[in-house]
């Protein structure tokens, strides 16, 4: 039997992946690998918000649920985004899904019709083009340069905008860590305004923000009827298993969602939405302390990195990685993260694994405790000098 066209163009984007593979091999052999790849927090999800779930699916929150999400759950996360961004946002606004992948997936169902022009920023988060394609549309990257800190130039907005009908951004980013300016986004809003196009607007990691102000574009003028925001708790209360995430739109594109729901997940696991209830209700000093060790752990690569010429920080405002530029050794990313790996069981991501604007570059996720990351951040950068000097 045949497997059709559209199931197959979902994958072919894990070419940078084979470091990844390799060190998963490696602990597999019971190598001690120091895993700096995936976006994962080094602590489980907490006890409370487990006990949560628990109690409710003891007391009956086991059966089929509303499938825009539970009302409660709706109200909660549209009040943590008035609170955020200061813009109105009723329940009506917001639809549940299983993870911010999920979200993704649904946003651009929502805005794409087969053979649209969609457009997204490289670098990109790895899954990107191939749920561009699983909508069946045209996926564009637009680049944003290393020598710009990774922030899309308006100039390269513009110039791909024709004829495009959405643009889909990270701010904070995955994999650079940049944190998009004012001017970034106004360009970004300006171009979705002009071309009439929907902005899909990542914002899964809004909670780790460590230099400067996140903003939210669906607060910009005339932004708030074609943006739709990505979100989820995966990243902000470290619950990456539990799956929970949202789309937040205007009224009748949320409504439109329906559809998709009804077709697709019927709902999300009603007691898992009960513990997404109990973990909004924690408030923002909970967020602050799941991304505290992140900002720590930044703050402690920044001061090992100054000692390198060899190895430049792009400037990590946000999100749990630091994106570091290789160049100087004059090895792809690939082959720095390869040759590491085999050096001193270092595991970190190729630039390329997240498209062509990060070549010659890794990314370092910031995701074991203080002492071996410090550890193996001294050992990557003496490394990398070593190759030069
Ligand atoms: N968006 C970005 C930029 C991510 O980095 C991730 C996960 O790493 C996701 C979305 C998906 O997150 P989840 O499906 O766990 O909510």
């Amino acid at each position: 039997m045949q497997i059709s066209d559209r199931l197959a163009s979902f994958g072919g984007d894990d070419d940078g992946w084979q470091v990844f593979y390799k060190a998963r091999q490696m602990k597999r052999a019971g190598v001690d690998v120091v895993e700096l790849t995936v976006g994962q927090h080094d602590i489980p999800t907490d006890g409370t918000i487990l006990n949560a779930m628990h109690s409710a699916a003891l007391n009956g929150h086991v059966g089929y649920t509303d499938i825009p999400g539970v009302p409660e759950l709706r109200e909660a996360v549209a009040k943590r985004t008035e609170r955020l961004t200061g813009v109105p946002t009723s329940p009506a606004n917001v639809w549940i899904t299983p993870g911010g992948q999920s979200a993704l997936f649904a946003a651009h169902m929502l805005a794409l019709n087969p053979g649209n022009k969609a457009l997204y920023i490289d670098p990109y988060y790895a899954t990107y083009p191939g749920t561009l394609r699983a909508v069946s549309a045209q996926a564009v990257p637009v680049p944003a340069k290393a020598e710009n800190d990774f922030q899309p130039k308006a100039s390269d907005i513009r110039a791909a905008a024709l004829g495009a009908k959405s643009l889909l951004i990270n701010s904070p980013n995955n994999p650079t860590g940049a944190l998009y300016s004012a001017d970034t986004m106004n360009a970004i809003a300006q171009a979705c305004r002009d071309h009439d196009m929907w902005l899909i607007s990542d914002e899964v990691y809004d909670s780790q923000i460590w230099h400067g102000q996140h903003i939210s574009p669906r607060g910009l003028p005339d932004m708030v009827e074609r943006t739709l925001v990505v979100g989820s708790l995966s990243k902000s209360h470290a619950m990456t298993g539990s799956r929970i995430g949202w789309v937040i739109g205007p009224e009748p594109a949320i409504d439109a969602l329906s559809g998709l729901g009804l077709h697709t997940t019927y709902g999300v696991v009603p007691f898992i939405q009960q513990g997404a209830i109990f973990a909004l209700e924690q408030g923002p000093d909970f967020e602050a302390k799941i991304a505290e060790p992140f900002r720590r752990r930044r703050q402690i690569a920044l001061e090992i990195l100054q000692s390198s010429d060899v190895v430049r920080a792009i400037p990590a405002d946000g999100a749990m990685y630091i994106m570091l530029d290789l160049r100087r050794t004059g090895l792809s990313g690939q082959d720095f993260a390869n040759q590491l790996l085999d050096a001193h069981h270092i595991a970190v991501m190729p630039g390329e694994s997240f498209g062509q604007a990060a070549a010659g570059h890794v990314r370092v996720a910031m995701t074991v405790d203080d002492q071996a990351f410090a550890k193996a951040l001294q050992q990557l950068v003496k490394f990398a000098d070593k190759l030069v000097n």
